[in-house]
């Protein structure tokens, strides 16, 4: 199971709830079933600016199946009917995102009354966050690349399931580039016309969705773990786990290619790109080679999959859960002196106020609140105070 498919699970059973609380509300009413196909399959975050794709009367259906998708155009071609300019609208989009991205603004029914021009939650959108992104190199068909600081530039994949993003810090003399996405596409090429400075490689960790355009760079960084060189001589495994791959990928022929890890580096180790001195933070839990990493002066930290404002998995074989509660914490206490946040997949900025949270959320979760539920071959999902962890779920005596 993805992170997607999570957050389209919870995404399904709002929309039911939403159906059933608006049967009164008679009127023409439409049945919209959204499919994935290879075409719908791309999906990004909330677009503050972008026009609903899908508006929906009190009473219409939603069935959704997998994904909302992103343009009429896509959404013409899952099989839906193209937008009427139907009065008292909710936008699915918005509501699939809000419900993803920021719960907290869903009551739990306060549904908009049908001739209300907004719905109370939607007022509360775009997070802030949202006004200080800008789009860069629009036209590039399968990265999404966001300045989302001075010199810092998100590199996003939205057309896969894992919706992860790379991250490109540039100073004066040289730039890192913090992890290296899925290597489906060319991502040497973006960042070759994002700047022209020299750029290292530095991974948040090294599972396979992070080091896939490794192998494109003369010099990568990695930290002094079994675990990393291990990774380094690719991956096929992992890789091939990896599910929604665009149309015209051979998923057969997929592979983390190798890479030669030009220096080992360790907790503390500071890269100094000319104005700007990037520290790594070693914060092992995810993975043993988990690194945040710490722009101090300019109050950014970048989280890998330590933190990301989506369910964080914690189930595989690598993750060690006090080392991750430990190092939670560690960031945490970064917090008050920090601007931003950037995680590693779906969202790339966050406040600082998120990991205090975080801290609380997984400590709960391991005293056993919160909710939980099955999530796939082994899986749990534990929600709590708007936290998704996904653990190892534990193990069924068999007879
Ligand atoms: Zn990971």
């Amino acid at each position: 199971m993805t992170r997607r498919e999570l957050r389209f699970a919870s995404l399904a059973i709002t929309a039911l709830s939403l159906l059933f609380s608006t049967k009164s509300n008679v009127g023409a009413q439409e049945k919209y079933s959204l499919k994935p196909t290879p075409k719908t399959v791309a999906w990004g975050y909330y677009d503050a600016k972008a026009a609903p794709v899908l508006r929906v009367k009190s009473g219409d259906t939603v069935e959704i199946q997998t994904l909302i998708t992103s343009t009429p155009k896509r959404l013409e071609d899952a099989g839906v009917p193209s937008l009427s300019s139907a009065p008292s609208a909710i936008s699915a989009v918005s509501v699939s995102s809000a419900l993803n991205l920021f719960p907290s603004f869903w009551p739990d029914r306060a549904l908009p009354s049908p001739h209300a021009e907004k719905p109370e939650w939607c007022k509360a959108l775009p997070r802030p966050e949202y006004k200080s992104l800008q789009r860069v190199l629009p036209d590039d068909p399968w990265f999404e690349v966001y300045k989302v600081a001075p010199g810092v530039f998100a590199i996003y994949e939205p057309h896969q399931a894992e919706e992860v993003i790379s991250y490109l810090i540039v100073g004066h003399k040289q730039a890192v580039l913090f992890d290296t996405g899925m290597g489906i596409s060319n991502i040497r090429k973006v960042i070759s016309q994002l700047t022209s400075r020299p750029v290292v490689v530095l991974n948040s960790h090294t599972h396979n969705d992070h080091v896939g355009g490794n192998w494109q760079f003369n010099f990568v960084y990695g930290m002094d773990t079994d675990f990393t060189r291990k990774n380094a001589k690719g991956s096929r495994e992992d890789a091939q786990a990896e599910i929604a791959l665009p149309k015209g990928f051979n998923p057969k022929t997929y592979a983390t290619k190798p890479w030669k890890i030009s220096r080992f580096i360790h907790d503390g180790f500071k890269i100094n790109l000319g104005g700007r001195t990037l520290e790594v933070l070693s914060t092992p839990g995810h993975t043993p080679d988990a690194i945040s990493l710490l722009d101090r002066e300019n109050g950014l930290l970048f989280t890998g999959d330590t933190y990301y404002p989506a369910p964080i998995w914690l189930f595989r074989p690598e993750t060690d859960l006090d080392a991750y509660v430990n190092s939670a914490k560690r960031i945490a206490a970064l917090a008050p002196g920090l601007k931003l946040v950037l995680g590693a997949h779906n969202l790339p900025v966050a406040e600082p106020s998120v990991l205090p949270r975080l801290v609380a959320a997984i400590q709960a979760v391991r005293s056993g609140q919160g909710s939980v539920k099955p999530a796939g071959e082994g899986k749990a999902l534990h929600s709590f105070g708007g936290f998704d962890f996904l653990l190892t779920a534990p193990k069924k005596e068999k007879n």
